[in-house]
């Protein structure tokens, strides 16, 4: 079968190579790979980031935000038929650990990631355990149960610490997981929504899934518009994803006193943060790595079912898997929101 594969230690080393369908053993399915969304953590192996991709062993099939039907089950199977559509979720969790054990699977300490850790969905075919399997509702749109995976984290960024509801939220860093958080605060009752980013393209998306008002940063002080948008008290919520100390920094003091700060993208190296300002302002801090499992992917499946968040501007290209080192050079030309590769054209 066709897959696209990490192939070299380098910056860029990918590859469409064909290599032998898989078979799944105990426990295991074997699904038919229809879409795979192309993300940030692929751009992270594509640069070789040195805390993330090298711990690859090469080759290794990418993708891990995938749409796949069921083709056959692995012994002892249960719960899930062939022909399901499915989402899966990324971590691969051992269920034995205590956080685990703790309803805290999202932070396993054994866990793997396909694409990283074992071959993933730039593919045809695609073997992973049942355990991370998330069968859709009958007549679920195919490419949005692509996005699932991102949008799971947007979901749990919104769902945490005070929620959303009635609160002035700021989404710095309007990537597709910034674009989907946008779209869950709004859906989910936030007073006002601010959102920021350099790419403009991205600003006007934000502004399409109801950001009430949009920042570019570059153009704009962007601590100084929020609080003039908020009566000079900053915002409730500031969820952080530019990955960029300028932009952790940015989001935090554009935070109200007390208010709730939520990381989803850290930067590559250690920030220092000044402990006096943070104990006088107190903020709180909500590490979101990840999904809650299930909780997250129960609220993002209703959400999207019930026609409240829709997330189908976010697809912005639909590329053939024969042409998938091209969906890498749109994210690198900034013209990509969200690309899926399609297995099946
Ligand atoms: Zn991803
Ligand atoms: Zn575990």
């Amino acid at each position: 079968m066709l897959a696209l594969c990490k192939t070299a230690p380098t910056v860029n080393g990918i590859e469409l190579r064909e290599v032998d369908v898989p078979t799944p053993g105990p426990g295991e399915v074997l699904l038919r790979v229809r879409y795979a969304g192309l993300c940030g953590t692929d751009m992270h192996i594509y640069h070789w980031a040195p805390r993330m991709a090298r711990r690859m062993v090469l080759p290794r099939v990418l993708g891990h935000e995938v749409c796949a039907v069921v083709e056959t089950l692995g012994e002892g199977v249960q719960g899930i038929q062939p022909g399901d559509q499915v989402s899966l979720e990324s971590h691969i969790y051992c269920g034995n650990c205590r956080q685990c054990l703790l309803d805290q699977k999202h932070l396993c300490e054994h866990t793997r990631y396909p694409g990283i850790d074992v071959d993933g969905g730039f593919a045809e075919w695609l073997v992973v355990p049942a355990s991370i399997v998330w069968v859709n509702p009958p007549g679920f749109s195919p490419q949005l149960s692509a996005m699932m995976e991102p949008f799971g984290i947007a979901v749990h960024a919104c769902g945490e610490g005070t929620g959303v509801a009635g609160q002035r939220v700021l989404v710095n860093g309007c990537g597709p997981i910034g674009l989907m958080a946008v779209a869950v605060a709004r859906a989910l009752g936030a007073h006002q929504v601010i959102a920021a980013d350099l790419n403009p393209l991205r600003l006007s998306t934000a502004e399409a899934l109801g950001a009430d008002l949009c920042i570019h940063p570059g153009d704009q002080d962007l601590v100084k518009v929020v609080q003039a948008a908020t009566g000079g008290e900053g915002v409730d919520v500031a969820i952080e994803l530019t990955g960029a100390e300028a932009g952790l920094f940015a989001s935090l003091a554009a935070l109200r006193r007390g208010g709730d700060y939520r990381l989803i993208g850290a930067p590559a190296d250690p920030v220092a943060i000044d402990l006096t300002q943070w104990l006088r302002t107190g903020p709180t801090i909500h590490n979101i790595h990840g999904r809650r499992i299930w909780r997250s992917w129960q609220q993002a499946g209703d959400l999207v079912s019930g026609g409240r968040v829709d997330l189908s501007p976010l697809v912005s290209h639909v590329v053939p898997l024969k042409d998938g080192p091209s969906a890498f050079d749109l994210v690198l030309q900034g013209k990509a929101v969200k690309p899926l590769l399609a297995m099946d054209v």
